[in-house]
């Protein structure tokens, strides 16, 4: 069956082709070309961090990170279990250790009162995790991490554009990680970011990402050779991918204004569903600005969401839940540990549900999606 309403539709705003076209007729396709240029400069610009770098995907950000401080089996990295896989890949790559926090019942971000007790002697990084572009508590896990020594590192993959009190998200921490994916705000295929906002890491990030290279000093004329400086990899887009995402920074302002109104006519048609209890909508904390990355609602646990989620197949909707938590996934079992219980991520979980949100999606598309959540409501 083709599905009417998809969960997400990628977003093209129009010029996208023209400037892959430019970029071919430029003859310049590998990485860090003119494209990759303008979008670094939009990205120091809006975030107000020390240097981004543009990489093929979040994970790849992710990846550098865990290099960038040079995670050693042996470590240990605090993250949320309730994030994507990238969070902890990144880290047990290096052979480190996910320590996994349970979250907070209002945003489903890592608890920042939790972190403390999770510390050991090992630990090394602390990894918060915005979910839904909706900030952690900073401010807390920042004087922590300088207390104890440790380095941050913000999964800033879904938010582009919020941010925690006026300051962008993935410019707080040491580092910042953004997503490009086509199921994000802003699209390039695959594609990401690292903020860099620790001076000291800029020149190494460079050369990490360049195949363990010097060869963006030697592009800028300050050695006469390149040679390789330490262990790297390819962590760089190619200029059609950039010359993409240039085309959607453009438009960024527009595109999170309009997935911002869809986000509102969602909270204001399905408040009063939250009002007789049936269902929790998102809450934004005061001092956060999101982005609408993501409309969730929070079932309530005598609701069947199996059903409402043939439901809204039945009437050709897609509606989606995440994450299954790593910290009982068959590799979170194997590399990682938790770091006191776990309710509030079992119990969110599993009765999550997300509603399509797209830039396009019409008030009727939307009338449908919330006309069919409260029908299946009714019937439970
Ligand atoms: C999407 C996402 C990632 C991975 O992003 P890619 O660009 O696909 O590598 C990592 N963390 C979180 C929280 C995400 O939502």
């Amino acid at each position: 069956m083709s599905y009417k309403t998809p969960f997400n539709k990628p977003y093209m705003c129009g010029k996208e082709l023209y400037y892959i076209a430019e970029a071919h007729f430029n003859g310049k396709l590998a990485g860090d070309g003119p494209y990759t240029s303008l979008c670094h400069n939009f990205l120091e610009s809006l975030s107000g961090c020390k240097k981004s770098l543009l990489t093929h995907s979040c994970t790849a950000a992710l990846e550098m990170s865990a290099m960038l401080f040079d995670v050693q089996p042996g470590d240990e990295v605090i993250m949320p279990s309730y994030t994507f896989v990238s969070t902890a890949n990144a880290f047990v790559l290096r052979g480190a250790t996910p320590v996994f926090v349970d979250v907070r019942e209002d945003t489903l971000n890592i608890d920042e009162k939790l972190i403390e007790r999770a510390i050991t002697k090992n630990t090394k990084v602390i990894v918060p995790v915005h979910y839904a572009g909706v900030s952690c508590e900073m401010d807390s896990i920042m004087s922590l991490a300088s207390l104890e020594k440790l380095k941050v590192v913000e999964d800033a993959a879904q938010g582009i554009q919020a941010s925690y009190k006026g300051q962008s998200l993935g410019s707080i921490g040491d580092l910042g990680a953004l997503s490009f994916h086509e199921t994000k705000n802003v699209i390039s295929g695959e594609g990401g970011a690292l903020l860099i906002n620790d001076e000291e890491l800029c020149l190494r990030a460079e050369i990490i990402r360049e195949k363990g290279t010097d060869r963006s000093r030697f592009f800028r004329g300050e050695v006469d050779k390149y040679t390789w400086q330490e262990v790297g990899s390819s962590f760089l887009p190619g200029e059609l991918i950039a010359a993409f995402l240039w085309a959607q920074f453009e438009e960024l302002n527009t595109i999170t204004q309009k997935r911002i109104r869809i986000w509102e006519r969602y909270y204001s048609n399905l408040k009063d569903l939250e009002d007789n209890g049936q269902i929790r909508l998102p809450i934004i904390p005061e001092g956060c600005d999101h982005n609408a990355h993501m409309f969730y609602v929070v079932l309530d646990g005598s609701l069947d969401r199996d059903r409402i989620l043939t439901e809204f197949k039945n009437n050709g909707i897609v509606s989606v839940f995440h994450y299954v938590p790593l910290h009982s996934s068959p590799a979170g079992l194997k590399y990682g540990r938790v770091a006191g219980g776990m309710e509030k991520t079992d119990s969110v979980s599993a009765r999550l549900l997300r509603l399509p949100l797209w830039v396009d999606l019409s008030n009727d598309e939307q009338d449908r999606v919330i006309d069919t959540l409260k029908q299946s409501l009714q019937k439970q």
